[in-house]
């Protein structure tokens, strides 16, 4: 992945330059933590993660049980991995479902992040899985919102809900509230609701995303985050969580070459995971998140 490229080209390194030694000194662990927390920092990786992070790995390298490892460089590689695991969430974080339909998923973050291209992924992915997603256009707030909306439900094939003008036109939790009735009546199992974004984060907006939240009692709010905001990421997602809350995140523009890691540090910093990754501009660009799978891909 294009965007932690320089992250795992510099673990790698660091990790590499152990297994040449048969034993490792506190010296040899050390010199590497360093490393490791260089690497991080340079990706972005917020500063309190990093130094949970490097503890954690200092801690258990320089335990008892590496000591008496037959390969003690692998067994760094393998804490390392486990503690990348931890940053990212842990275990796979699946979509949770309504035990009565519809599932109301409800879809938050700035202007520019990806929100309703992750509708129509996200409608697209749940079709294949059998489900009839109705997308809601409850962004009011940009001119053009409604009609990519519909753009992107009909390349996903699936039912787009907007407000019908002169009805509740300018209320979008008016419209999320309609949409979901609508959804009940019409047998649409799961409804996606797009909510407005700003460039910076801002008062009204969290209010009118708190408002469409109170409303329709959703099921997941994912926060959506582009991975290419760099160290805003981290300050954007505490705004986010005190404002609206969320459930999980959404990473998006994995496919960029940004460092990546203030987005890698969002689960962390929130204790929400990360659900879904997006990587790229077309509707198949888009899979579930597996913390396992990531560490694995930044170490390899
Ligand atoms: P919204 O304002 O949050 O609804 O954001 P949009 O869905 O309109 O996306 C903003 C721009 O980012 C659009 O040009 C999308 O095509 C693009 N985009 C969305 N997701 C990705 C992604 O994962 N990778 C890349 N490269 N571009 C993306």
């Amino acid at each position: 992945m294009a965007t932690f490229g320089s992250l795992s080209d510099r673990l790698t390194a660091a990790l590499a330059n152990l297994r040449s030694k048969g034993v490792l000194t506190a010296s040899d662990v050390d010199g590497t933590v360093r490393e490791i927390r260089r690497a991080l920092l340079d990706a972005d990786v917020n500063l309190d993660v990093v130094k949970q992070f490097t503890a954690n790995v200092r801690e258990r390298a320089l335990g008892a049980d590496i000591n008496k490892a037959l390969n003690p460089a692998q067994q760094v590689v393998q804490i390392v991995n486990d503690e990348l695991i931890g940053i990212l969430g842990g275990e796979q974080r699946r979509l949770e479902f309504a035990k009565q339909p519809p599932t109301v998923i409800m879809l938050a973050g700035l202007q520019g992040a990806g929100k309703t291209t992750l509708a129509g992924k996200l409608a697209k992915w749940l079709e294949n899985d059998g489900h009839t997603p109705l997308l809601v256009a409850a962004d009011l707030q940009r001119p053009n919102a409604v009609q990519q909306l519909q753009v992107v439900g009909e390349q996903a094939g699936a039912t787009v809900f907007a407000p019908e003008p002169g009805n509740g036109v300018g209320d979008p939790v008016r419209v999320a509230k309609d949409a979901v009735r609508f959804a009940r009546d019409k047998q649409h199992d799961v409804v996606i609701i797009d909510t407005a974004g700003r460039l910076g984060v801002d008062q009204e907006l969290m209010k009118q995303a708190a408002n469409i939240r109170k409303a329709t009692d959703p099921d997941e709010v994912l926060f959506v985050i582009d991975a290419m905001i760099g160290q805003d990421a981290v300050a954007t997602a505490k705004a986010f969580q005190e404002g609206v809350d969320f459930t999980g995140v959404v990473l998006t523009k994995l496919d960029g070459d940004a460092r990546g890691g203030a987005a890698l540090s969002v689960a962390s910093v929130t204790g929400r995971p990360i659900v879904f990754a997006s990587t790229g501009e077309k509707l198949e660009d888009f899979e579930p998140f597996h913390p396992d799978r990531m560490a694995s891909r930044i170490l390899d």
